[in-house]
């Protein structure tokens, strides 16, 4: 299997978080999205709409959740935006906010 896009040495990467967010690819194969977009989150996130992990095709899913143990929580989604975070920001990460989420699993 080869590795994931946005998780070059199994760790999320914050310049390939970033490529995957401007160019719309995909975290897991890097390859562009198409529709719904996926994001996988913890409970947290969920309750927030807002994901570290960068957007996924659905069919990509079960490769990053290996990647992404802990982040179990899927909503799909057709479009997104991205957030970078201010000087000021509680959350130092750059991170993702599902536009109109289409539905959970
Ligand atoms: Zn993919």
């Amino acid at each position: 299997m080869s590795t994931l896009f946005a998780w070059p040495d199994g760790v999320l990467t914050r310049r390939k978080v970033t490529e995957c967010a401007l160019a719309r690819l995909c975290g897991a194969c890097g390859r562009p999205l198409g529709r719904p977009i996926a994001f996988l989150g913890d409970a947290g996130e969920v309750a927030r709409n807002e994901f570290h992990s960068p957007p996924l095709h659905t069919e990509c899913l079960d490769r990053a959740r290996t990647a992404a143990e802990a982040e179990a929580e899927v909503v799909l989604t057709a479009g997104y935006d991205f957030v970078r975070p201010t000087a000021d920001d509680t959350d130092p990460e750059p991170r993702f906010r599902p536009l109109a989420p289409v539905g959970t699993s």
